[in-house]
């Protein structure tokens, strides 16, 4: 038996593990159970996850383990605090990593047409509009601004950019270029930034970026797992009796699928893509893992996504990973292999 001792929390990096449930159009797979343990379905809320696979049992040990039927509110009540503490002047990221088909859109965005599914970017948006008016009885007031850009091959799109996105896409005339400045702020050159006021004028950047990109995904005849989206969310405050000033960052990342579809002989476009996607994730664990083992040198640079956002990891920042997980046989290997991933920047 493999056992993946979790080391005590470190910092501010939590892991939670998220498993679907089975999907109604893949009964057929359901025979032989992948996954032997993970809380019951009296319990939705645990810690610990045992998959199957060749007669070996793996186990991992997580922040939390959700199983397939925590809602989409059991889930924010366990991150809302999080979320809260970007009011308070926090760099926060969420993040979803996991295989295509495992849910990380869901638990992100969810089905925003359906109000107990919707995921938990409107759900977080609404927590912290509502907070952010309650909290203009002491004094504070708020200002927001929204961004929200793909990477795609190491390549950054503006989600809000009033071009049409083809045309975007297509030239290098914009070049979106990542500067940090002393303050700690990141700067990327020709991204739309808006001032949001409320959760209806952030729901509609969000249909305007989910048609973005699927616009950009029909030119470019490239599937939609293959990038990253990042959601970021800038929060100044500033409190006119005390004059005290916060200013935190939400970010909230739909991360490219894991798949190691380098294995299945993807030549061409879809290779560069796999090549793409994985220097970027292990890139996203090498400097999670080198944060969480205070390591000195923390290899921000070598992907956009970790550069993007290295003032939003380490230092006093909190980091939430949620690691999504297919149910199916079928999908042990990755499972496996997303767990193990999640277990090393735990
Ligand atoms: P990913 O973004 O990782 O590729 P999706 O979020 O698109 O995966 O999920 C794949 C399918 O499973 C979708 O049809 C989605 O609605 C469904 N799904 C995922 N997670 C859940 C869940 N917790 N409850 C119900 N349906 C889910
Ligand atoms: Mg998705």
């Amino acid at each position: 038996q493999l056992h993946n001792t979790i080391l005590e929390l470190k910092g501010n990096i939590r892991v939670f593990c998220r498993v679907r449930p089975l999907l109604p159009d893949k009964e057929c797979n359901v025979t032989e159970g992948a996954i032997v343990s993970y809380p019951t379905s009296t319990e939705f809320l645990g810690r610990g996850i045992d998959l199957m696979h060749h007669a070996q049992q793996y186990s991992f040990t997580f922040d939390k383990v959700f199983n397939h039927e925590a809602s989409q509110e059991d889930v924010f009540v366990e991150i809302s605090q999080l979320v809260q503490s970007a009011l308070d002047g926090y760099k926060v990221c969420i993040f979803a990593y996991g295989q295509t088909g495992s849910g990380k859109t869901y638990t992100m965005m969810g089905r925003p047409e359906a109000n107990e599914e919707k995921g938990l970017i409107p759900r977080s948006l609404e927590q912290i509009f509502q907070t952010s008016q309650a909290l203009q009885c002491q004094g504070w007031k708020y200002k927001m601004q929204a961004s929200m850009l793909e990477i795609y091959n190491e390549t950054i799109r503006d989600l809000l950019s009033p071009i049409r996105p083809g045309s975007n896409f297509d030239s290098n005339a914009k070049q979106y270029a990542i500067k940090h400045d002393l303050n700690g702020n990141t700067h990327v050159s020709d991204l739309t930034i808006i001032d949001v006021c409320s959760i209806n004028e952030v729901s509609f950047l969000l249909q305007q970026a989910a048609q973005s990109r699927s616009v950009g995904r029909t030119q470019m005849n490239e599937q939609s797992s293959r990038s990253h989206f990042v959601f970021t969310l800038r929060i100044s405050g500033v409190n006119e009796s005390t004059e005290q000033q916060v200013q935190g960052i939400l970010n909230l990342i739909d991360l490219a699928g894991s798949e190691r579809l380098a294995k299945s002989g993807s030549t061409g476009d879809r290779l560069k893509e796999t090549q793409a996607i994985n220097k970027s994730l292990s890139a996203l664990s090498d400097v999670i893992f080198s944060i969480a083992k205070k390591e000195d040198h923390v290899p921000f640079r070598n992907s956009k996504l970790t550069y993007l956002l290295q003032p939003c990891l380490g230092g006093d920042s909190k980091t939430l990973m949620f690691v999504n997980i297919s149910p199916e046989a079928a999908s042990v290997q990755e499972s496996i292999c997303s767990l193990r991933f999640a277990a090393r920047v735990n």
